[in-house]
């Protein structure tokens, strides 16, 4: 390469030893856009030969995890987004538009609750929260203008398993899209793409990255259904950085592994804590696969504990407004995640002051077990 002045090496320095290592793993294309030697390169990036132009619009990190995803759920394609809730939105207003109407689970995650009910209102979309226990409920609320229906496969905080089949058997008779949540689940446990739902959503920042330390969302589902997606994420700038695209992609590697521990030691864990005098109910599914039941134990101890003193007697074990990460970790629905919802709807549903959301890590069962017991001998009234 030509020897510039000072002044010029200084910018050009960096991009001399571009694109000269066989690296093991995916290099971080940390680049906001892409160079093109000439004009043929560029317009072929638009004749579609698989290159990249601008960042925002796509990027080999964004796509490595968008695809790991898409790949893990059955589903053709997918597309990453800046978190949970960007993907969630991107993947409403590819199937909605002003004067839809949406039918949604009234136990979602409480971040999607606010954005169905307070922010979709102001883009003229309408929602129906039912209770996705009752297929009567489910039906009796669709409309002509109803064009989605959205679910979570395991709901949070209560883990209600979503009837899959059922919920496609529907929106096939009226003609509706599906979309479910599996941020909870994960590709380890249910695959809903398989079983008929038309996009798939993740929370990446959860057990996707796996270890606290990414806010990312991924999105899946067919080749039409994502293009338009795809089309939001672009226009409205919900894209996600692809540094943390690298570390989500990173942290699927040992989605299993992590996952098998998760349920296991969770499994462990509801199985004992059912028979504490400090606990009225373990909110633990029944069955989701073969391979476990989740990664995740809620349990009530309203009135059978000082839930202040609870919370301060959990010795190792963090207070952390979310999940999923290596360490357990235990949540405050009623005053984190469901803030948003009425206390009237919070009781509804059966998130009482006194439900405890536990993220089972990936420690030795027997010392989880010890702290959650110590914290309810100590707070027991
Ligand atoms: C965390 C979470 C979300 C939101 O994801 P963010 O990455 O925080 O935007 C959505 N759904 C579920 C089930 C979640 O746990």
């Amino acid at each position: 390469m030509v020897k510039h002045h000072f002044n010029t090496e200084t910018v050009h320095l960096s991009e001399k030893r571009l694109g000269s290592f066989t690296s093991k793993v995916n290099p971080i294309y940390q680049t906001s856009a892409f160079a093109f030697g000439d004009l043929e390169e560029l317009e072929g990036y638009y004749q579609g030969n698989g290159a990249y132009l601008y960042t925002r619009v796509g990027n080999p990190n964004t796509d490595d995890l968008a695809l790991a995803v898409a790949n893990l759920e059955g589903a053709p394609t997918g597309v990453a987004t800046s978190s949970g809730l960007s993907a969630i939105l991107a993947g409403i207003l590819a199937v909605t538009k002003t004067g839809d109407h949406i039918v949604a689970t009234n136990d979602t995650y409480g971040g999607t609750y606010h954005m169905l009910e307070n922010e979709l209102k102001d883009f003229g979309i309408e929602v129906s929260f039912v209770s996705f226990e009752n297929q009567e409920e489910i039906r009796e609320s669709i409309k002509a203008n109803t064009k989605l229906l959205y679910s979570e496969s395991i709901t949070n905080p209560l883990l209600r398993v979503e009837d899959l089949e059922e919920l496609t058997k529907i929106a096939k008779e009226y003609n509706i899209i599906t979309m479910i949540d599996n941020t909870f689940a994960t590709p380890f446990l249910c695959q809903p793409y398989l079983k008929g739902i038309d996009l798939v959503v993740h929370s990446a920042t959860k057990y996707i990255g796996g270890h606290s330390d990414v806010t990312a969302g991924v999105l899946v589902g067919q080749q039409d259904l994502i293009a338009k997606a795809r089309a939001k994420i672009v226009n409205l700038g919900l894209n996600l950085s692809p540094f943390e695209a690298w570390l989500g992609t990173r942290g699927i590697k040992t989605l299993s592994v992590r996952m098998e521990r998760h349920v296991n030691n969770a499994q462990f864990l509801a199985d004992q804590l059912k028979s504490h005098p400090g606990v009225c109910k373990v909110y633990y599914p029944d069955f989701v696969s073969e391979k476990g039941n989740g990664p995740i134990v809620t349990i009530d101890v309203i009135g059978k504990c000082d839930v202040q003193k609870f919370f301060k007697s959990l010795s190792w074990i963090k207070i952390v407004p979310t999940l999923a990460g290596v360490e357990t970790t235990v949540s405050y629905p009623a005053a984190t995640s469901h803030r948003a919802l009425s206390k009237e709807l919070r009781d509804e549903l059966g998130i009482t002051e006194g439900v405890v959301r536990i993220s089972v890590g990936i420690e030795d069962p027997e010392d989880i077990l010890a702290a959650f017991l110590n914290a309810l001998d100590q707070s027991i009234l």
